[in-house]
């Protein structure tokens, strides 16, 4: 998932990357995220057998691509490898979470409606409306190989359905109502490859 990126100048005496710095490390990230409508964002991901070095190598370049690009979340189909395992990261203080093999429970019938972007989708421009549900209850192995399973409600919940469908291949213009995704499907194929 994405957000605009936030391009605040801070005046400090140390003040890290300039603006121009993190735009260009963006438009770097971005290109190693799959766009619309590549065939790897539309196939099922496969469960991972074993969290080894390679699982764990995939998942930290997930994170270094996910921060680079400004996005709240970033699911492996969206590199290429179609396995499932997703990272996500909604504060920017929070430290990035791996989750491998995620299983969604417990879904609440409350659910809500709220625009959500997609790096894969105009590398985050387009932004459709999705319901979702409100509150979630995940089980997933971390990249220590580790099982562990957390409640999530509000946007957390929103990313960690957005990036679950992605292991299943369904994007947010599949979610939309239908004259949304007309319009989505439209700016698409005007836009896109
Ligand atoms: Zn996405």
């Amino acid at each position: 998932m994405s957000e605009q990126a936030e391009e605040l100048e801070e005046e400090q005496p140390d003040p890290g990357p300039s603006p121009e710095e993190r735009r260009e490390w963006r438009a770097t990230a971005l290109r190693l995220v799959r766009q619309y409508p590549d065939p790897a964002l539309r196939n099922p991901a496969s469960p991972v057998a074993q969290v080894d070095e390679e699982v764990q190598r995939l998942a930290a370049r997930m994170v270094d691509v996910m921060e680079r690009s400004h996005g709240v979340g970033l699911a492996a189909p969206q590199l290429g490898v179609l396995r499932r395992i997703f990272v996500y990261r909604v504060g920017d203080e929070d430290t990035p979470r791996v989750l491998i093999n995620p299983k969604l429970s417990q879904l609440s019938e409350e659910t809500a409606v709220n625009t959500e972007g997609c790096l894969s989708l105009l590398g985050g421009e387009l932004q459709v409306p999705v319901e979702r549900h409100l509150r979630v209850h995940v089980s997933a192995t971390d990249a220590l190989g580790e099982d562990f399973e957390l409640e999530a409600e509000g946007f957390e919940a929103r990313v960690i359905q957005h990036e679950i469908d992605h292991l299943d291949g369904v994007l947010i213009v599949d979610r939309a109502q239908d004259e949304q995704r007309r319009e989505a499907l439209r700016e698409l194929r005007l836009r896109a490859g």
